[in-house]
């Protein structure tokens, strides 16, 4: 049976605190151009002659203003390589040699493991 890894809100943002959209976004070889403060490409989401796919690296958000596709490092690697947030999570964290928790289990029922004090050891 797979069980669904879990993370917490404090990893999650930990994660995007470390990886700038634009390493992300240019590790997965899109090729990003400097316009002004912003960056772009041509649009990985939608076939395009002009760029109008836009990094705004203050912002840490992307937003494509031909298909309309937008957010941050999560989304964008959801989308680019169809996975599911969980497997997002991973691959960032594998891709960029972040650690992170192999088996969070879910809670259990508290007050259950008097006699067992440490069952959620791995
Ligand atoms: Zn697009």
């Amino acid at each position: 049976m797979y069980i669904r890894r879990r993370f917490s809100k404090t990893f999650i943002n930990k994660i995007s605190f470390i990886l700038p959209l634009e390493t992300v976004i240019s590790g997965e070889g899109v090729e990003l151009l400097p316009k002004g403060k912003e960056l772009i490409t041509l649009c990985p989401f939608h076939k395009e002659i002009n760029a109008s796919f836009t990094v705004v690296p203050h912002k840490q958000i992307y937003r494509c203003f031909g298909c309309g596709e937008s957010g941050g490092i999560f989304s964008f690697i959801m989308k680019y390589k169809g996975l599911d947030f969980i497997d997002t999570v991973i691959y960032l964290c594998e891709e960029y040699g972040i650690s992170y928790p192999k088996h969070k289990q879910r809670k259990r029922k508290k007050r259950r493991n008097e006699k067992n004090p440490l069952p959620l050891k791995e």
